[in-house]
């Protein structure tokens, strides 16, 4: 079974879609492992996201993931880290396909609602970045 972590971010707490969220990805065949409602520190988010530094949105989006209460989610199916990729739909919510995630619940590439892990290895790091191993 492959371990992938969604985040719930800031945007789609805020605008009540912790539910539907959870309700899609269980739809889709994930079964949740762990999860909890937290907010970042600023440090916590520098080094979530460090693999964006440099790039010109790092600082806006240490600013909006510290901007309110997030959910991490650990979640484990066969393929997880695609498969979550596809439910969650393209970065931009106004490219993301019809039903997904990002297209239901995103209002703007930055605000799109929910992090997906990008590949296998990311998907064990950042799992474990929330999540002890006795909680799986
Ligand atoms: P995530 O890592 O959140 O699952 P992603 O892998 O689709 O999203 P990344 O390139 O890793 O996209 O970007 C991380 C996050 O940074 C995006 O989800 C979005 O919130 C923000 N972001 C990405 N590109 C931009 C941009 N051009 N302008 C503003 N914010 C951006
Ligand atoms: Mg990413």
């Amino acid at each position: 079974m492959e371990r992938t972590l969604l985040i719930i971010k800031p945007d789609a707490v805020a605008g009540r879609h912790i539910g539907d969220i959870l309700k899609m990805v269980v739809d889709a065949g994930f079964n949740i492992k762990a999860l909890r409602m937290t907010r970042l520190t600023r440090d916590q988010a520098a080094r979530f996201y460090a693999v964006h530094e440099g790039k010109p949105f790092y600082e806006p989006l240490q600013d909006y993931m510290t901007s309110g209460k997030i959910v991490p989610v650990a979640l484990e199916r066969e393929n997880a880290v695609a498969k979550l990729r596809e439910v969650l739909g393209a970065t931009d919510p106004a490219k993301a396909a019809p039903g997904t995630i990002r297209a239901l619940y995103g209002s703007s590439i930055e605000r799109n609602a929910a992090h997906g892990s990008d590949s296998v290895e990311n998907g064990l790091q950042e799992t474990a970045f929330f999540f002890g191993e006795s909680e799986f």
